[in-house]
């Protein structure tokens, strides 16, 4: 058997025992998806959204990118966004990093990973620079990386701020809360850094006045 036959005889067995322990479950989800959560993640395989929360099908919507970014060019992140808050009507947005990510990592370095990757790099790289004085100051390496992990869920959440989107949500119906977390690969724990609640204010430069 190759490896995605594998892949396919599992999903089987998977759907049987569903229906097993639950004979609606499919039933009631092809009818209708009311998650209460998006969740912004890094692609890693290692952070899948639903194993580490507890979660089943029908309630996280999911977007993952290297390095749980939020980029303001990106439609296919802003695409995800509107969706969740303007029809599911999430109340939750969770960016979730994690330590120890590769794609932090790279950003760290001096070496060119050719397009397209450089370019997606380059917005981790910002984060740096924008924190530089903080981070030049650690020795070591792996606590370095850790603490740009943190300061870049901090700022990916800003950065949701900054979207129309999400102040127009907050005007309106008072929603989506926002939430930065890091996921530890050592321990599988999540260590919330960030929670900024609606009607939060940030520079009046990003503030849309006529929403
Ligand atoms: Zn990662």
């Amino acid at each position: 058997m190759t490896p995605y036959e594998k892949l396919l005889l599992e999903n089987k067995a998977w759907a049987h025992e569903q229906v097993q322990e639950d004979p609606e479950f499919f039933k009631r989800l092809s009818a209708l998806q009311t998650p209460d959560f998006l969740w912004i993640g890094c692609s890693d395989s290692r952070v899948p959204a639903d194993k580490i929360t507890g979660t089943q099908p029908g309630e996280i919507f999911v977007h993952r990118n290297i390095a749980n970014m939020v980029v303001h060019t990106d439609v296919n992140l802003l695409s995800v966004l509107d969706y969740a808050v303007n029809h599911l009507k999430v109340k939750h947005v969770i960016v979730c990093g994690h330590y120890g990510c590769g794609g932090v990592k790279a950003a760290m370095t001096n070496m060119d990973f050719k397009p397209v990757l450089n370019m997606w790099l380059r917005n981790i790289k910002d984060v740096y620079h924008l924190h530089k004085d903080e981070l030049n100051k650690i020795q070591d390496e792996e606590h370095k990386t850790d603490r740009l992990v943190e300061l870049n869920v901090r700022e990916q959440v800003m950065h949701l701020v900054q979207t129309s989107i999400i102040q127009r949500a907050w005007k309106n119906e008072q929603r989506p809360h926002l939430h930065g977390w890091v996921y530890g690969l050592n321990d599988g724990l999540i260590k919330p850094v960030l929670e900024v609640i609606p009607g939060s204010h940030i520079d009046p430069l990003y503030e849309y006045g006529d929403l």
